[in-house]
């Protein structure tokens, strides 16, 4: 072959391989909502969904040619610089020389180019060029189906199915360490983050464990009068009301405090009783999950929904706040606050703690020694840094003779804690001068 034919031969193959590398980066590292968007700047929305449909396809069909124009352009670029010698007659530095030149040709084609090109505007190659890659694909389908097998045997081997599921948790995990990055580089706040993650955590959880439970519901009995009802409704500080008739299973329906506002407007004499006040209630199964019940309370604009047992029996209640929670963590309003050191007490060893109490109010209330001066300050954070994550309701630790058991949690904080006294006969709550030495158990 001749040295112009040769040189030639080198250049294609060199410029083959940068365009190939260049289509397959962009195709694997392209921002797909910089493309859309440019589509439509463009005039031409369909071009984006033709695009991102056959990319992986594309992005095959440009790693094989990539591969083709690299071992021509090497193959050329070698004997065009051997000119017409044999390696025998080529000296050890001279072979050297070669093998540098050659090896700097690709890198700078295979990887410096395609990356610079990349970052000056990916999605434009992309749009312009993208029907050379779609050919390119297309002839290359021999190859692609050879790609195809391989990977079926392989998922086969390794005893993998549910694809759908392994595509949307790879997709999650592909957002989540975007999101991560964001934060690594300073462009998301740790905040942001978080919520990000509550929201793709949503459908991990059912109401049933975000849902406040039957025992904490404050409802009335529908033949309630009018003075204890409103005195019931300013007591609890509740905006909404569950009323039921005789067991608190059978829910009517929900009382709206301001539907009592405006009823108290109308003289005494035409006030409509509780059963004509109340409105429909929203009712789910306790395994509806929390993003399915967001859409829920979006589409139907209520804020409550009253959870059902696989019985038909009441579970719980929910709210808007409570799956929002999920998201943005602990929202406490104007009425928490006037709770906020819950602590409620079942028996001389055994009492209901928010999450949120501090250690000291509870150690006072309780009678407990529970330490105070570490980097928490609350009951959540002592349990937390003991455990060293958030713990899921049912979890329980032992802290010294005190048994703390999770009654409810959210992602990021513990909602309410059963504690126990073990010590029956020395430590009883209420009567308690000291606690052992910690001792940590948990389960
Ligand atoms: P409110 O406006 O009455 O404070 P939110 O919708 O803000 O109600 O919910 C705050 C928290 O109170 C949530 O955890 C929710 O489950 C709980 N909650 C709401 N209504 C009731 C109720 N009637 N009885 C018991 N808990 C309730």
């Amino acid at each position: 072959m001749s040295q112009i034919l040769l040189f030639w031969l080198m250049i294609g193959g060199f410029m083959l391989t940068m365009l190939a590398a260049t289509a397959a980066h962009i195709l694997q590292e392209c921002s797909w909502h910089e493309l859309e968007e440019y589509c439509h700047q463009k005039r031409k929305p369909d071009r984006f969904g033709r695009i991102f449909d056959l990319r992986e396809q594309m992005h095959l069909g440009n790693v094989i040619l990539q591969m083709i124009a690299t071992a021509i352009a090497t193959a050329a670029a070698v004997c065009w610089l051997l000119k017409r010698r044999s390696v025998a007659e080529v000296s050890i530095n001279e072979m050297l020389s070669i093998f540098a030149l050659v090896a700097f040709g690709l890198i700078l084609c295979s990887s410096w180019i395609p990356w610079a090109i990349a970052r000056i505007g990916s999605h434009q190659f992309l749009f312009h060029t993208w029907r050379w890659w779609w050919i390119v694909s297309a002839i290359a389908w021999p190859f692609l189906i050879g790609a195809n097998v391989v990977a079926a045997v392989f998922v086969r081997a390794s005893g993998k199915h549910d694809e759908e599921d392994d595509e949307e948790e790879a997709f999650e995990d592909e957002i989540l360490s975007m999101v991560s990055e964001g934060e690594h580089d300073g462009l998301l706040e740790a905040e942001t983050r978080d919520m990000i993650e509550g929201v793709m955590e949503l459908d991990d959880n059912d109401v049933a464990a975000v849902m406040t439970p039957r025992s904490k519901i404050d409802a009335l009995e529908v033949n309630t009068d009018w003075d204890e009802m409103v005195e019931f409704v300013v007591n609890s500080g509740r905006t909404r009301i569950p009323v039921h008739e005789d067991r608190i299973d059978n829910i009517k329906g929900i009382l709206y405090a301001k539907d009592i506002l405006r009823e108290s407007m109308r003289s005494e004499s035409k006030r409509r009783p509780l059963a004509r006040l109340i409105r429909k209630p929203m009712v789910v199964p306790d395994s509806t999950l929390c993003d399915e019940m967001l859409n829920q309370f979006l589409c139907h604009h209520v804020h409550l929904a009253i959870v059902q047992d696989e019985y038909g029996g009441l579970a719980g209640l929910v709210t808007i706040e409570d799956v929002l929670e999920e998201i943005v963590g602990e929202i406490v309003d104007e009425t928490d606050d006037d709770r906020a050191d819950e602590i409620e007490i079942l028996n001389k060893n055994e009492a209901d703690v928010e999450g949120h109490v501090n250690i000291d109010v509870l150690n006072e209330r309780l009678g407990l020694t529970l330490p105070e001066d570490q980097d928490y300050d609350t009951l959540s954070g002592l349990i937390m840094s003991e455990l060293k994550e958030v713990p899921r309701s049912g979890r329980e630790l032992q802290f010294g003779n005190v048994q703390f058991k999770i009654q409810r949690s959210n992602r990021r904080s513990i909602e309410s804690v059963r504690v126990t006294v073990l010590d029956e006969s020395e430590e009883a709550i209420g009567n308690q001068g000291k606690t052992n030495a910690p001792s940590r158990k948990s389960g």
